[in-house]
């Protein structure tokens, strides 16, 4: 499978074409970013964690029926994906009270919910990835009904999952966000990344952060959460 032209590139991968129009090659970068852009950095081995990670788990929940995006790993940072058009929704799982929902709703960090919450952000840099509910995104045409439906029942489902993995490695997983894609007869599955860039990974018995609230929030330690995060998967 061969890298051809460069389709995209964003703040944490690139997005390539290859000879297969129905397959692109994603490369994911150490770059790190925070508060959409503004803060900039490098996180030494990041990409090859992340991608590795990410097929990880791509693998554990196509086991339990979740349909991914994930072809093949090539690399240490590159791997090839089935080439979706994105719903352009940042679908948020939340297990814990946290970061924006914190500060939205004036709540400290760590309450408990006896039951997990979604919600949905509109995948838009310019805009600042605004909250939006589901209605918004069907009078925008972002998503049908059925779509929505889908997509929530899929997001619960890889909670699930990933909460009991996470439990079984001394991790909680507080919460995450997913991004979704149509192929070309509509089918929705799961793309883009799950790593600890975009989920929230608590050491159980610590609380220590594991994820990239160490960058965010200047806290070090962010190469060694990292390493620590893909230590624990792979001595699953
Ligand atoms: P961002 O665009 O937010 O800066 P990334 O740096 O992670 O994010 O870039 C990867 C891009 O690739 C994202 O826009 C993501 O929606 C998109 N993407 C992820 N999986 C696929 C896929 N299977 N097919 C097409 N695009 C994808
Ligand atoms: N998240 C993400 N990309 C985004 C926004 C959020 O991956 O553009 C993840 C983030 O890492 C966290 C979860 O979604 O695990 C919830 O993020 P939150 O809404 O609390 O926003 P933040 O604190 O990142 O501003």
């Amino acid at each position: 499978m061969n890298k051809l032209e460069q389709l995209y590139e964003g703040k944490a991968k690139k997005v390539f074409a290859t000879d297969d129009p129905t397959l692109c090659i994603v490369s994911y970068k150490d770059d790190a970013t925070a508060f959409n852009g503004q803060k900039k950095g490098t996180i030494l081995g990041k990409g090859a964690i992340n991608n590795r990670l990410t097929n990880y788990f791509m693998k554990l929940l196509e086991d339990k029926g979740i349909p991914t995006h994930f072809v093949e790993e090539l690399s240490d940072t590159d791997t090839v994906v089935k080439k979706v058009t994105i719903v352009p929704l940042e679908v948020i799982i939340r297990n814990i009270s946290a970061g924006s929902f914190a500060q939205r709703f004036g709540v400290e960090e760590g309450i408990v919910f006896s039951e997990p919450t979604i919600e949905f952000s509109y995948k838009c840099d310019e805009l600042n990835d605004p909250l939006m509910n589901a209605y918004h995104a069907v009078a925008l045409k972002l998503a049908t009904w059925d779509e929505i439906d889908t997509i929530k029942k899929y997001a619960f489902a890889v909670n699930d999952a990933l909460k009991e993995f996470w439990s079984s490695v001394g991790v909680t997983l507080v919460d995450f966000k997913l991004e979704f894609g149509k192929l070309p007869d509509g089918t929705i599955i799961l793309a883009d990344e799950i790593s600890p860039d975009t989920a929230r990974l608590w050491d159980s018995k610590t609380g220590e952060k594991l994820d990239k609230d160490r960058f965010r929030r200047d806290l070090g330690g962010v190469e060694d959460a990292y390493q620590e995060v893909l230590r624990r998967v792979l001595g699953k």
